[in-house]
């Protein structure tokens, strides 16, 4: 696939309505801004809005962005006194809180995270290249509710197209009186910029995204402390994916119930769904929360490359319990495919059909977490590869006796070994395809000389 492509437009007004790049002037005329004029209107009313319409973390996690918000607006902060709780942190302006003036306590963070690595995964570079206003409204907002001066914009430098955008972008916005009206809002003057990340894989994780906006290598660390708590220069920190803060705009611009409303059931709002792998039309696609897999990759994907029968999808990026035919009317939302003992994650869907090698894509991908594991865990460090050393030889037919025990083993000893869960998801994956297609690996295992 060559890059991501237009996705389609199923619904009016959605995260991808305006795509017209770094020209502010063209966002404004097309209604964008409205979110954060509601917002500095009552910013106390930006949290419970994210809460009635029921927006979810959507770098993977799917955690309630409603509570992560809330945690750092009742973080004190400069001119921000203690105890001021959750929604109640903006709006409080210098000197507010109670016995607490500005410069009492470190300036709280926004990093909204640009640094999207994930196999398969390709939809926040599509936000920050085509519509990074839409992007940037998501962290003012996002720094408005939680009373956070600093907004840095982190960005994977490997993707240069989004750098330059959002550089672009963000000299667009340099003495706006919207961000005037922000600052005194929050009671200092706010500071927006892009950061590239170290344009490592593992950069992504939130305490190593922390950890290089200081200036470090992307380390991940232990949690607790969480970045809400204790994120960049020790000051609370709100980490948050680009398409959740893209949406944290759209769901201010149209209101709770009609976000909520965009998506299927129980499932709120919108979702870039990345599709590739053996479908005839892989691209990204805006779609409606909790459609089903068979219609995104039957109807918005055109269906199986060749009718070639369906196989299988590795969701989430990779990392995750594949879908396999019996489950084309699971809905792709974050509920619907945990009950199925899978994950939605970032929302990629990598569609394989008969004749493409699970084994040999699942060697792919734990090759591809053992070379980005960042080497502090030894579990991760050690076990990543080893697992990755017995797939290869299995999947070029030199596999062994024991072999499959010894992947069978690291399944269960890896899971929760790591400070991040770049280990978890490598196993999680491997131990999906030995259960899910066992027949790939006796297959290949007989091919032994
Ligand atoms: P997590 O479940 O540990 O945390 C999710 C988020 O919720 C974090 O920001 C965490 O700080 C926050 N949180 C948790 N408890 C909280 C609380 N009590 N109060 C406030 N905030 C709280 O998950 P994670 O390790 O951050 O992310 C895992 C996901 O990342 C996976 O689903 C994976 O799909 C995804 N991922 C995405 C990419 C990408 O390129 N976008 C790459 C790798 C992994």
């Amino acid at each position: 696939m060559s890059g991501p492509q237009t996705p389609s437009q199923t619904r009016p007004l959605t995260c991808t309505e305006v795509q017209v790049g770094a020209d502010l002037a063209a966002w404004m005329a097309a209604g964008g801004g409205a979110a954060l004029r509601r917002g500095l209107q009552d910013p106390a009313a930006i949290i419970p809005a994210l809460e009635a319409a029921g927006l979810r973390g959507l770098g993977g996690a799917g955690f309630p962005t409603h509570r992560k918000w809330a945690a750092v607006a009742a973080q004190p902060g400069p001119g921000n006194g203690p105890g001021n709780g959750p929604g109640n942190g903006p709006g409080n302006g210098p000197g507010n809180g109670p016995g607490n003036g500005p410069g009492d306590s470190p300036e709280k963070w926004v990093i909204c995270n640009g640094n999207e690595d994930e196999p398969g995964t390709f939809k926040d570079r599509f936000l920050l290249t085509r519509t990074p206003h839409q992007v940037i409204e998501g962290a003012l907002l996002a720094a408005l509710a939680v009373g956070a001066a600093q907004v840095a914009l982190y960005v994977n430098p490997r993707e240069t197209a989004a750098v330059a955008v959002m550089r672009a972008a963000v000299q667009a916005w340099d003495g706006h009186a919207l961000l005037r009206q922000l600052s005194d809002a929050i009671g200092a003057p706010l500071r927006l910029a892009v950061r590239e990340g170290s344009g490592l894989y593992i950069g992504g994780e939130e305490t190593a995204a922390v950890a290089s906006v200081m200036g470090g290598f992307p380390f991940p660390s232990l949690k607790p402390p969480l970045p809400v708590e204790q994120g960049v220069d020790g000051a609370p920190t709100l980490v948050n994916n680009v398409e959740t803060l893209a949406q944290a705009g759209l769901v201010l611009r149209i209101g709770a119930a009609a976000y909520r409303a965009l998506g299927r059931g129980d499932a709120p709002g919108t979702k870039l769904y990345s599709l590739s792998g053996d479908v005839l039309r892989p691209g990204l696609h805006e779609l409606p929360m909790g459609v089903t897999l068979r219609e995104l990759v039957f109807e918005h994907g055109g269906g199986m490359l060749a009718g070639r029968p369906f196989k299988a999808v590795f969701t989430g990026g990779p990392s995750n319990t594949l879908l396999t035919a019996a489950d084309l009317d699971v809905r792709l939302d974050f509920d619907s495919l945990r009950e199925r003992g899978s994950r939605l994650g970032t929302g990629a869907m990598i569609v394989v059909g008969e004749g493409t090698s699970i084994l040999r894509k699942t060697a792919e991908y734990v090759a591809f977490f053992a070379a980005n594991s960042c080497g502090q865990c030894p579990s991760c460090k050690i076990g990543t590869h080893q697992a990755s050393r017995i797939l290869a030889r299995i999947e070029a037919g030199t596999g062994r006796a024991g072999d499959l025990e010894a992947l069978d083993h690291l399944t269960q000893l890896l899971p929760g070994s790591g400070r991040c869960g770049l280990v978890d998801g490598a196993a999680t994956v491997l131990a999906s395809s030995l259960r899910s297609f066992p027949e790939e690996y006796a297959r290949a295992l007989a091919r032994r000389a």
